[in-house]
Order: C-alpha cells, then sequence, then structure tokens
C-alpha cells in the first residue's frame, strides 16, 4: 500500500515524501482512511507505530477539504505532556509546510499572555496540554465552541496523570457535533474505555 492510494490531496503528499515516508505504518492504514471518512475512532497505538502522521494528515485534510468559517480554532490535538504536544506540533508544521494553516502550541511553563497573543490572530489547530488550556478557557483567552475535530494522544497517560477531569470540562466547551480520535498505548484498561465511551460516538476500533 502506497499513501498515494489515500484521499489525500498533493500539498499533503509533498509534505509525506519530504518526511521520507514511503509506506504507511499499519496504524496509518487503518486510521487515515476511517478519520477521512469521518468516523470516530479508537485507537491502540503505540508511540514509534507512526501514530502521529496518522491523526495529523487526516486533520490537515479536513482542513483542506472544509473552507474556513471562522477565525477560531478548528481542530484540537490534546496531548498529556509539553514535550509531546511540541512534538506533534512540529509534524503538524513538518506534513503541512506546503499549506501553512496557522497553529499555536498551548502548554504550561510559557508565558500565557504571549500564548493568548497567538490566539488572538487567527488559528486552525491547536495542539495542548489540558491544564493551560483550560485555564485559558475560564480566562476567555481561547474559543473552543468552533472545534470540528478532536484529537485526544496517549490518553491512557492523560488518565495516568489525573488529566481526566480537566479533559472533561474543556469536553463541555465543544459543540455536540464534533468528530473525535482517541489514541492511547493501551486499550486495555477500564479507565480508558469508560473514558473513550463517553467522548466518541460509534467509534471504528483500531488495535496495532
Ligand atoms: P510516532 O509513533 O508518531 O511517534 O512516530 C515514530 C517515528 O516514525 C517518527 O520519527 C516518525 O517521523 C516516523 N514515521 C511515521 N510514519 C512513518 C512512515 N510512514 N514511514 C516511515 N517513518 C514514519
Amino acid at each position: 500500500m502506497t499513501f498515494d492510494e489515500f484521499d489525500l490531496d498533493s500539498p499533503l503528499l509533498e509534505g509525506i515524501a519530504k518526511m521520507g515516508y514511503h509506506k504507511p505504518t499499519p496504524v496509518q492504514q487503518e486510521a487515515i482512511p476511517a478519520m477521512l471518512e469521518r468516523a470516530d475512532v479508537l485507537v491502540g497505538a503505540a508511540t514509534g507505530t507512526g501514530k502521529t502522521a496518522a491523526f495529523v494528515l487526516p486533520a490537515l485534510q479536513y482542513l483542506l477539504d472544509e473552507p474556513r468559517p471562522t477565525r477560531h480554532p478548528r481542530i484540537l490535538i490534546l496531548a498529556p505532556t509539553r514535550e509531546l504536544a511540541f512534538q506533534i506540533h512540529k509534524t503538524v508544521k513538518q506534513l503541512s509546510h506546503n499549506c501553512d494553516f496557522p497553529t499555536a502550541v498551548i502548554t504550561g511553563g510559557f508565558n500565557q499572555a504571549t500564548q493568548a497573543q497567538t490566539l488572538r490572530k487567527p488559528t486552525d489547530i491547536i495542539v495542548a496540554t489540558p491544564g493551560r488550556l483550560a485555564k485559558m478557557m475560564e480566562e476567555d483567552q481561547v474559543n473552543l465552541s468552533y472545534i470540528e475535530l478532536l484529537v485526544l494522544d496517549e490518553a491512557d497517560r492523560m488518565l495516568d496523570m489525573g488529566q481526566g477531569p480537566t479533559v472533561r470540562t474543556l469536553l463541555e466547551a465543544i459543540p455536540d457535533e464534533f468528530q473525535a480520535a482517541l489514541f492511547s498505548a493501551t486499550l486495555a484498561g477500564a479507565g480508558v474505555r469508560k473514558f473513550a465511551e463517553d467522548i466518541l460516538d460509534e467509534p471504528q476500533e483500531i488495535q496495532i
């Protein structure tokens, strides 16, 4: 199988080629078409499987398919740690090199006023850790009411770190009609199952 077999536009295929990816990994082979069909997905895949590109590529294609109706963010990617958020953001930038969608990384450890300033400009994609984003929401520095696609990466780790309630608070600010993808190293735990059940709508389950 090649990346050409997916319904991805040429700017993304060019981004993939530039990264030196020749063949989609197993998680990409399953998650990319499901997400492109606008299905919710529940994915069990560990780090190192290519899971980041598996959700970043459909997210970028979503923006290419749907012209921007707002200056507020439309795609939200949540990660449990700052390091992971920055790593995801880097992949977003690399794969969207030819499309230039405005993005923001929102995490603790950096100046909140600067982050708020970034969000005053049009933004399509936010990559965030839950705590700082919730704080900025409380302070009316971010508007999540235009989010159309939500990705939770390493959801099991989020729950282990006690971020479940914060994520649920963020979800209350998002309108009901959104596509969601939950990625987790394991799908075995009762906690992650319940979390997925509450957030996802008839998800396609993918286990790598
Ligand atoms: P991840 O599991 O998302 O952390 O990705 C692990 C590593 O695999 C990263 O260095 C990616 O750049 C790389 N990678 C992702 N997809 C592919 C692919 N289709 N072919 C080769 N390398 C890839």
